[in-house]
């Protein structure tokens, strides 16, 4: 996992064990299966596992300048939308003040029937650039993750962070922007529906596990949000800064690679 390794592993495909798998979740107190998880059976006897890929992604709009009102998107508004459809919600959203310093906001990219979810805390600058979550050289750090240590292409999972629009500096989301934008989220969980999410850092952390305590009280520990399986580690920027920390970082996915029987 060092920085300083050349990328590798191209094969998106997962190998997974149906029974294996759930005896996994029994062991989160969890008997959620996913809704295609006959068409998984008959493809793991052919090893095959994700579904091909499909590129999600939807870069976000320009913005200049927003008023932001009162309250969250409805509820009901989003329960009627798919992923694109969202996503283009998203890109005129005005909901927090971030609105009024983004050049473009960050929806999420990858797998939209993802098996595993990725979430950060919010866009970094180049993210804020291009429109795209985790392009900047954490965003690298991640792919090395995925494809080095879990065999994984970014294309295969499903990427994204709490808010969809950078903060100013790059600071941490302050907890009325998490209200404001959360729900975004929670849509996105709910469409892609995937068997495990990854928290990286502690606000993404702390929005899914709904503790409001510190990433080693958070990390090493079993999760769930709204039935979905939840593990904590390090965000890539803190690994990028405290590379010793990325042994934790390893040993923590060991419980995604035993959850969800990746080889
Ligand atoms: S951070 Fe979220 S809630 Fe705030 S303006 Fe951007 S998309 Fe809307």
């Amino acid at each position: 996992m060092s920085e300083s390794d050349p990328q590798n592993g191209t094969d998106s495909s997962l190998m997974f064990d149906p029974a294996l798998h759930d005896r996994a979740l029994a062991g989160w107190g969890i008997r959620r299966r996913r809704g295609d998880l006959a068409q998984e059976e008959k493809n793991s006897e052919e090893n095959i596992l994700l579904n091909s890929p499909e590129d999600s992604t939807l870069k976000g709009a320009s913005t200049a300048g927003c008023t932001p009102p009162e309250g969250n998107p409805p509820v009901d508004v989003l329960e009627n939308l798919d992923l694109d459809s969202i996503a283009r919600l998203v890109a005129s959203c005005e909901r927090c003040g971030l609105c009024q310093h983004r050049q473009n906001t960050v929806f999420g990219t990858g797998n939209p029937s993802a098996r595993l979810m990725f979430v950060g805390d919010s866009p970094g600058e180049e993210d804020d650039l291009q429109g795209l979550p985790f392009v900047g050289r954490s965003g690298q750090l991640l792919d090395r993750i995925l494809s080095q240590g879990l065999k994984l292409t970014r294309d295969s999972v499903y990427i994204t962070n709490v808010l969809k629009c950078r903060p100013p500096e790059s600071r941490d989301p302050l907890p009325e922007e998490v209200q404001s934008c959360g729900s975004y989220l929670d849509a996105q969980i709910e469409r892609v529906s995937p068997e495990m999410i990854v928290a990286l850092g502690k606000p993404a952390a702390q929005f899914l596990t709904g503790e409001d305590t510190s990433l080693k009280r958070l990390r090493g520990r079993k999760h769930v949000y709204k039935g979905v399986p939840v593990v904590v580690t390090h965000h890539p920027a803190f690994l990028l800064q405290q590379p010793q920390a990325k042994a934790e970082c390893w040993h923590d996915l060991q419980v995604v690679i035993e959850t969800l029987g990746l080889k």
